[in-house]
């Protein structure tokens, strides 16, 4: 590594993400680092899985509410958002949307999802409400996708503790390790506290510019660290994956043969590989 100092000291047993058990219906994509793709990641993930037609919720857990707007939905006025449906016992049925695509549905988020946060340290079962709101509704989707903020409070746990298996989006950039190990001892927490089904799909390394030698020595930081745990796909930098959620669009559907749609293809074909 260029600086020659390991970033990563964790004990972590990855162990359990082997891929040889079934793969998640309840797919968390999270990473508390800001702007490392997660929200990409979730919306052309959920839209991959739609487009080889399988029914599939995308879930946006966080207040910024990037999912909803990157699928077409308008935030202003909307109600009921999961905020409601997992505080304000409204029926997640009433809170979901249609997308442009058939086989994606959308939960949204709004703003008032700033206040879960501290709304939730007080009520009961907090970790569990996400599961519980969503458990109605879950055998009518094949995948589940929960986009996260970027935070470990209580809505991350939340996802968590929802889900079969967590995607860590990775940024190959000079501070990308940092923070891995605090969200793998979170994800251990978890696993061992709240919800024992919890594994780690893997990683994702997302941003990518393979003509940087910084980028390349990421990536091989990466796959010493964690070998076996990183997905073969790599997204590359690309300016339609930033275009099209202005267009309230999933990648493929603002141009189906950029590099980045077909990347977010295959990371589709992969995880489906191993379901
Ligand atoms: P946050 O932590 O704020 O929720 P995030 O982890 O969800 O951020 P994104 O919103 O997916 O990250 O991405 C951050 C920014 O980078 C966005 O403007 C997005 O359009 C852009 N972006 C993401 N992936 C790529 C890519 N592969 N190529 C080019 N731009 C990208
Ligand atoms: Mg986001």
């Amino acid at each position: 590594m260029h600086r020659g100092t390991p970033l990563v000291h964790t004990s972590y047993d990855w162990s359990r993400s082997a891929w040889n058990t079934p793969i998640a219906r309840i797919l968390s994509i999270a990473n508390q680092k800001g702007g490392v793709g997660k929200t990409t990641t979730a919306v052309n993930l959920a839209a991959g899985f739609a487009l080889a037609e399988r029914p599939t919720l995308l879930v946006d857990l966080d207040p910024q509410g990037n999912a909803t707007t990157g699928l077409g939905v308008k935030k202003s006025g909307l109600y009921p958002t999961v905020y409601h449906a997992i505080l304000g016992n409204e029926p997640v049925e009433k809170a979901i949307h249609e997308t442009e695509l058939k086989y994606l549905k959308l939960l949204p988020s709004d703003i008032d999802l700033v206040g879960a946060e501290i709304e939730l340290v007080s009520v009961d079962q907090r970790e569990y409400r996400l599961r519980l709101a969503i458990e109605s509704v879950t055998k009518a989707y094949d995948f589940v996708i929960v986009d996260c903020p970027p935070s470990l409070g209580l809505l991350t746990i939340n996802a968590l503790v929802a889900a079969d298996r967590v995607l860590v989006p990775l940024q190959c950039e000079f501070y990308a390790l940092e923070g891995l190990t605090q969200l793998l001892q979170t994800i251990r927490l978890v696993r061992e506290r709240l919800n024992p089904r919890l594994a780690v799909a893997g990683i994702v390394l997302t941003m990518f510019d393979g003509r940087t030698s910084l980028a390349l020595q990421i990536r091989d930081e990466v796959h010493r660290y964690f070998p076996g745990e990183i997905f073969n796909t790599v997204i590359p930098r690309n300016v339609r994956l930033s275009e099209a959620p202005s267009y309230g669009k999933p990648v493929m559907l603002h141009d189906l043969r950029s590099s980045g749609s077909v990347a977010y293809l295959e990371l589709t074909g992969e995880v489906l590989k191993h379901e």
